[in-house]
């Protein structure tokens, strides 16, 4: 390309909103513009490298026998009734007003469902691994930082159909070595962590991450190597020991105690023993949760068990009417209304705990789990905060925020169930189809490329995902006749050995190309000036560290050939 005649539109600055470094030098190199919140137009440049990361997408997942599709974004409404996540995505899924019973789709498992009920059949049509690189769309409430949360971005999302779980656990593994083999490629700095599989189902999931302040999700990492996404992370804290000295459970008076901080000030107790006491509304029926008063409750932990995301807190009003007393004087003693009570983990078996009376000012202490109160089921309810042991080797855990590049999930039979999706086994029997989903937000492996390899003046591209495998900064092309004639034959011969090549011939100063240049990051640039020219030299500038060489004009095929 010769950027006379190209379009990249370079900017020096942009808005001071603009915050993530990847989103503002997407807009300063001239890769994409973005026309509405979440909304964004790719441009040439910035086009080029969305395809380079196609292209390796497409490249791993082929080699794990992926067949690429197309499916339609528009989607009739039915099958998303049949699975019922018309409900589950709420918000999230676009609905087309001018035509009745159609969505944009925000995924597309139950397309592929639909498909595999009209055409596999038997074992013996499996195990089949479908994918495509696709738009999605998606009501983001808060679009930001870029193109990581549009409202329509590339997904290659891909299905594995298995006969078995057994076969799942291969197709997964499959993907999970793929998806390395990809971020490897891209150069990418990642780490993997095992993931909630929610309250959709599904057996297992782990999400491909990328550390970041900006990122929307919050990891618990340590030097073991352990990893999980904080919905899911657990840590080796022990549970509080039981007291030898075990008194009867005591009411006193605490008016002014409305919270655990207060609790712990006005009657100088240790935070630990203090017990909260949640009321949460689950599928429309109260539950209380107690907690170590300092720690914070788990919703995603909360979904998990109770395998819904129906969950709310209960309101004032229902507080009042299910435990007698308001918010701040909550236990599990003496509760009005006979609702289950769940405990943390670390409570288990405890004593001399102090907790809410269920009477308006007043609170319990010498609580005793065990004799005092009748605990459901204790279970892991709280979020691990950096600082606590792994359950590895007791390493210590550091809370990060990350970005989710990828999230690879064993659905099982949720939706061949849902879709009816089945097909005959070796046994003769019909069975629903096993299916796994994997996804990889393709914009992000751009933004997220950037985050980690930039400097003050610009992108710095490795070989994979560069738009152009070279850039020629012709100086004073417009003026020397024999830099510009030395740049046009290098820029054919480039060419004809589809060697991609920008070629900077615009009728500009050497210093605002040099700029634009190191902004665009090609990995290697080839300065051409005059002086260098007599002494049949070219300057080759390594974008990445800067390194300047001079290379003999007959050879600069040969080194580009090689680099
Ligand atoms: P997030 O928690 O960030 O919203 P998600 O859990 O909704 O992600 P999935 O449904 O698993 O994401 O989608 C698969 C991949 O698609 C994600 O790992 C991510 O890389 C990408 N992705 C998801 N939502 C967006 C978005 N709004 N914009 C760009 N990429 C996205
Ligand atoms: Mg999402």
């Amino acid at each position: 390309m010769k950027q006379s005649q190209y379009f990249i539109p370079t900017l020096k600055d942009v808005s001071n909103d603009v915050q993530m470094t990847s989103h503002k030098l997407m807009l300063r190199a001239g890769l994409m513009r973005s026309i509405g919140a979440g909304i964004f137009s790719w441009l040439p440049l910035g086009w080029r490298v969305i395809e380079k990361i196609k292209k390796v997408l497409q490249e791993e997942m082929n080699k794990i026998g992926g067949q690429e599709f197309h499916l339609p974004a528009l989607n009739p409404i039915e099958y998303w009734e049949e699975t019922g996540r018309v409900e589950a995505m709420g918000d999230v899924m676009f609905h087309i007003k001018n035509r009745d019973g159609l969505v944009l789709a925000p995924t597309h498992e139950e397309i592929i469902a639909l498909h595999a009920k009209q055409h596999i059949s038997s074992y013996r049509d499996m195990p089949m691994v479908w994918y495509q690189i696709q738009s999605k769309f998606r009501n983001e409430p808060r679009p930001r930082s870029g193109v990581l949360r549009g409202r329509q971005f590339f997904m290659k999302d891909s299905y594995s159909l298995d006969t078995s779980f057994e076969n799942l656990d291969i197709s997964y593994d499959k993907h999970y070595n793929a998806y390395k083999s990809i971020f490897d490629r891209c150069g990418i700095k990642y780490f993997i962590v095992g993931a909630s599989s929610g309250a959709m189902g599904g057996s297992k999931s782990q999400e491909f991450m990328v550390e970041s302040d900006f990122g929307e999700d919050v990891c618990a990492i340590s030097d073991s190597g352990y990893a999980a996404n904080i919905e899911v992370a657990t840590s080796d804290l022990k549970a509080i020991e039981r007291n030898k000295d075990n008194f009867e459970a005591e009411i006193f008076e605490t008016p002014k105690s409305k919270t655990i901080d207060d609790l712990v000030k006005d009657f100088d107790l240790d935070e630990q023993i203090c017990a909260k006491s949640l009321i949460y509304i689950v599928d429309k029926k109260a539950v209380m949760i107690l907690m170590r008063g300092n720690d914070e409750l788990n919703i995603s932990k909360v979904e998990s068990f109770f395998a819904t995301t129906d969950i709310r807190p209960a309101h004032d009003e229902e507080i009042l009417e299910i435990t007698g007393a308001k918010a701040g004087s909550l236990g599990p003693i003496n509760l009005l209304k006979n609702i289950d009570v769940y405990a943390d983990n670390l409570l288990m078996n405890c004593n001399g705990l102090v907790s809410g009376a269920n009477k308006t000012g007043y609170h319990y202490k010498n609580i005793d789990l065990d004799r005092d109160a009748k605990i459901a089921k204790y279970q892991d309810f709280r979020t691990v905060q950096s600082g606590e042991p792994d359950i590895i080797d007791g390493s210590t855990i550091s809370v990060v925020k990350a970005i989710e590049l990828g999230h690879i999930f064993k659905l099982g039979t949720k939706y061949s169930d849902a879709m009816g999706a089945k097909f005959l086994d070796t046994d003769g029997k019909e069975k629903s189809i096993v299916m796994g989903s994997y996804g990889i937000g393709v914009e992000r492996i751009a933004a997220c490329f950037i985050e980690q390899s930039s400097d003050d003046n610009g992108i710095i591209w490795n070989k994979e995902l560069a738009p152009f495998d070279v850039h020629i900064v012709g100086i004073n092309t417009h003026k020397d006749q024999t830099v510009s004639d030395y740049c046009d034959e290098l820029y054919s011969k480039f060419n004809s050995e589809n060697i991609e090549v920008l070629y900077d011939d615009r009728d500009v100063s050497p210093g605002f190309k040099f700029k634009d240049a190191d902004l665009i990051g090609t990995p290697i640039q080839i300065i051409v000036g005059s002086r260098s020219l007599k002494e049949d030299l070219v300057e080759v500038k390594i974008r990445k560290n800067s390194e300047k060489i001079m290379i003999k004009t007959n050879k600069i095929l040969d080194f580009i050939k090689n680099n």
